[in-house]
């Protein structure tokens, strides 16, 4: 069935074997749930754009990712399939809590990634939201500090994204994605993505990047 088939792929890939992606050029090319490419296709997305056709099978197989496409080149997408998918293959359900976290820069920008997640996902059944800092910076604290204690489970995998990564790691946000980072496991799959690899992108160490996967893509304007 296409599940079984799906993951055999993955496992091909996951072993340095890309042969059956070929040059797919098309989201229902992919070895995705049929939940997600239903979605996709409702979505009208069918064609991958450059990073997504570079970054897909990559973290489709677990890889670290760190990925540079300007903006609108469609890295929201990059991340999102690859986290519903992840989710769904390990049949992550609500008990489990959270299975990934991924950092924004911006409340707005959160919440539109936040719609992206649903388009996605909505044939499948995670929860989820975008946590809106509406209140002052302790109150945010608190609610993250508590976050991460109810629903981290040490040692499991889980996947961690930083979409504008350069301004993620900026020394702005220093102070709350340190308590971010340490309260969640380093044997996880970490997908970072930016419009630049800045220096403080490259800050590989402090994100805990594994043989990231180096993926930079510039079309023409
Ligand atoms: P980036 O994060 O790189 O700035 P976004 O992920 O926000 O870019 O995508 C920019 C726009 O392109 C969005 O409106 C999105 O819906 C659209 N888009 C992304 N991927 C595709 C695709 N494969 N086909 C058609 N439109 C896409
Ligand atoms: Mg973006």
């Amino acid at each position: 069935n296409a599940r079984v088939r799906a993951r055999d792929v993955v496992a091909k890939a996951a072993a340095g074997d890309y042969s059956d992606y070929g040059a797919s050029t098309r989201f229902d090319e992919l070895p995705l749930s049929q939940k997600t490419k239903d979605a996709l296709r409702k979505a009208g997305y069918k064609e991958m754009s450059e990073i997504q056709r570079a970054a897909l099978p990559h973290a489709l197989c677990g890889h670290d990712v760190l990925g540079a496409a300007k903006t609108g080149s469609g890295k929201t997408l990059a991340f999102v399939i690859p986290v519903i998918e992840k989710l769904y293959r390990e049949k992550w359900s609500q008990e489990d809590g959270v299975g990934c976290i991924i950092l924004s820069p911006t409340n707005d920008l959160a919440g539109q990634i936040w719609e992206v997640v649903r388009k996605v996902g909505k044939h499948h059944n995670f929860s989820g939201g975008a946590i809106v800092k509406r209140t002052g910076i302790e109150q945010e604290k608190e609610r993250i500090n508590s976050l991460n204690i109810l629903v981290c489970t040490p040692g499991r995998k889980q996947i961690l994204v930083l979409d504008e990564a350069d301004q993620i790691l900026d020394k702005n946000f220093k102070s709350q994605v340190d308590i971010i980072l340490s309260q969640i496991p380093k044997a996880r799959q970490t997908l970072l993505f930016s419009a630049t690899q800045t220096k403080s992108v490259k800050d590989l160490a402090r994100v805990s990047l594994k043989n990231p996967e180096y993926i930079s893509v510039h079309e023409q304007a």
